[in-house]
């Protein structure tokens, strides 16, 4: 953290939870592996997560937050992980993280053959010409 600290950089801040969270998971979602520092969007969907939500008593500390991306911490919303540990209940929360996942991305996957019948995904289209 503190050689970061000495890079001279103008937008990160320190000393938050979110970086150190990051600098601990190599910057990568801790529910996804989502790697933060691929891209500016990717950096700035960093969240940092309550393992247990406030709205079930989570406490803001170290030991009961992650950093994630914003989807994932959308997708697990209030969900309260079971699991008498942290790592417990990081897995907890990740499976249920998945399984919302899975069932947005097939969501997505509707919408986009519906919108772009001739093209599957965005990414098969190649500029012609
Ligand atoms: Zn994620």
């Amino acid at each position: 953290m503190n050689g970061l600290a000495n890079l001279g950089l103008e937008y990160v801040g320190f000393g938050g939870w979110h970086v150190m969270h990051g600098l601990n998971q190599g910057f990568r979602c801790i529910y996804c592996g989502r790697d933060f520092l691929a891209s500016l969007n990717e950096y700035d969907s960093l969240q940092l997560d309550h393992i247990t939500p406030q709205s079930c008593k989570g406490e803001s500390t170290k030991e009961n937050t992650v950093a994630c991306c914003w989807t994932c911490n959308h997708l697990k919303g209030s969900y309260p992980p079971t699991g008498t540990t942290r790592e417990e209940r990081i897995a907890d929360s990740r499976h249920y993280v998945k399984a919302r996942r899975s069932t947005r991305e097939a969501e997505l996957a509707k919408i986009r053959l519906f919108v772009r019948r001739d093209s599957p995904t965005a990414d098969d289209q190649t500029p012609s010409g």
